[in-house]
């Protein structure tokens, strides 16, 4: 005979709302999971350099909380997972984790973001766990601008991308930050580099994210002034990606490929975000752009039951804030991005 713990659960799960709608009325359908704060690369915009203040291992999830927590918000009716970080291909065993997520049956769509250096490696046992789409970061194709901007070197990024197209990864999006001075005259050089291998293409503005992010605001450049030169060159048709992401997208006349405008700086979607965050310690961010979190993995650690961690989950929720104050207030956030997940 179930117990009397059993019936008032069942009576808790009945009442709870099968949807995540935060106090602005967005459905939350959308969650990034960052797996390590850890990175190989050192990008000028994103983590400071000589920066040595990483999560340590305890602090970490382990792959069984984090599908837990993923599983909660699936059965909160979250249907999209993004495996970021950091880099996530640096956690150890990481297909593993994919692997596990992928028995998830509520989601319909897993993807990951990564730098590539590590794919020429991991990219077939990707696949095979169950990653059918990613997003790779790669702002030049110039080896000596790579090294100035990222410290790494870009051959590793372009074998990992072959070695993704080559294990039939697709769609296999790029995602360029374009910074004025920097790398804005090579933006028809990577609409080329895309077109020859069937990549899509998107464009990133600079975010103020921690002092590293704020730096690079001087190199900031409007999306808008990108969009307006390529209109001169290619016939851009408006289209729609899969994905749920920010991504205003266009067809370039005559080819497959599609080019991708994320512009949170001139252009704000905040009125249709559907996403937060989970950080690599448990920690709930609500917004890119705002300090508004919630800490999960000391309740996980309590024992709470998977109900209490929806109500917990709903609770978060009820702290998103609007928008982000990236324009009206770029000194607020302390996070680098790779502290928070891309
Ligand atoms: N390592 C993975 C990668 O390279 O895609 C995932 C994490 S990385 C932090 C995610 C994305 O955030 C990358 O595309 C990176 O270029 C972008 N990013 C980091 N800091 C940024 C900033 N201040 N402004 C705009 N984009 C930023």
């Amino acid at each position: 005979m179930p117990s009397q713990q059993y019936y008032q659960d069942l009576l808790v799960t009945m009442s709870q709302p099968k949807q995540l709608i935060d106090p602005h009325g967005r459905q939350i359908k959308y969650l990034r999971v960052s797996v390590t704060d850890r990175c190989d690369l050192r990008c000028s915009y994103c983590i400071p350099k000589g920066f040595k203040d990483f999560q340590e291992p305890d602090e970490w999830l382990n792959f069984d909380e984090m599908v837990r927590i993923i599983a909660a918000f699936a059965r909160l009716g979250a249907t999209q997972v993004r495996l970021t970080g950091g880099e996530p291909l640096v956690r150890h065993n990481f297909p593993e984790l994919v692997d596990k997520i992928t028995s998830i049956p509520e989601l319909t769509d897993l993807s990951l973001s990564t730098n590539a250096t590590r794919l020429q490696k991991q990219a077939a046992q990707l696949k095979q766990a169950g990653i059918e789409r990613i997003n790779v970061s790669l702002d030049t194709l110039n080896a000596d601008k790579f090294k100035d901007i990222t410290q790494g070197k870009v051959q590793k990024v372009l074998d990992g991308l072959q070695a993704a197209k080559q294990a039939g990864i697709k769609p296999i999006k790029i995602n360029m930050v374009v910074m004025k001075g920097v790398n804005d005259d090579e933006v028809q050089d990577m609409v080329q580099y895309c077109i020859e291998n069937d990549f899509t293409l998107r464009f990133i503005e600079t975010m103020p994210m921690g002092d590293t992010g704020r730096e690079a605001s001087d190199q900031y450049l409007s999306l808008q002034v990108v969009k307006e030169q390529l209109a001169q060159q290619f016939e851009l048709i408006p289209t729609q990606m899969k994905g749920g992401g920010p991504a205003r997208y266009y067809q370039i006349a005559n080819t497959n490929i599609n080019i991708g405008f994320i512009t949170p700086i001139s252009q704000h979607f905040c009125e249709t975000c559907n996403r937060v965050r989970l950080t690599v310690d448990g920690t709930l961010h609500l917004c890119l752009g705002q300090e508004h979190s919630y800490p999960l993995r000391d309740l996980l650690r309590s024992g709470i039951s998977d109900t209490e961690l929806k109500q917990h989950i709903i609770k978060a929720i009820a702290l998103k804030p609007e928008n982000h104050e990236f324009s009206e207030n770029p000194s607020k956030l302390v996070r680098f991005m790779s502290q928070t997940g891309g």
